[in-house]
C-alpha cells in the first residue's frame, strides 16, 4: 500500500490527485492541496501558521471531525514544509 500523502501546508490528505494543487505548468503538485496552492503559488501567500491553525480547526469542526484528530492535525502543522521555512 502506498503511504498517505498530506498537503505540506494544511495537512489534508492528498492521495487523490483531484485534491492536489497545480504547478506552474499545470501538473498536479506532489506537496500541496488545491485549497492551498494553484499554478505554482500559494493561494494565500501571506497566511501565517497561526491563521492556518485557526482555519484547520474551523474546517474540521464543520466536518464534525473528532477533537483528538483535530488536535493531532494542528500539532502536525509546524512540521510541514511550508511552515518550516516560515520559522527562522
Ligand atoms: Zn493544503
Amino acid at each position: 500500500m502506498e503511504s498517505m500523502k498530506f498537503c505540506q501546508s494544511c495537512s489534508m490528505p492528498i492521495d487523490d490527485v483531484a485534491l492536489r494543487g497545480t504547478e506552474f505548468d499545470g501538473a498536479p503538485s506532489e506537496e500541496y492541496c488545491k485549497y492551498c496552492y494553484a499554478h505554482g503559488m500559494f493561494i494565500q501567500p501571506s497566511m501565517t501558521l497561526d491563521e492556518m491553525k485557526e482555519l484547520v480547526v474551523k474546517k474540521m469542526n464543520e466536518q464534525k471531525v473528532p477533537e483528538d484528530i483535530i488536535e493531532a492535525a494542528v500539532e502536525r502543522l509546524p512540521d510541514l514544509k511550508r511552515w518550516q521555512r516560515a520559522i527562522q
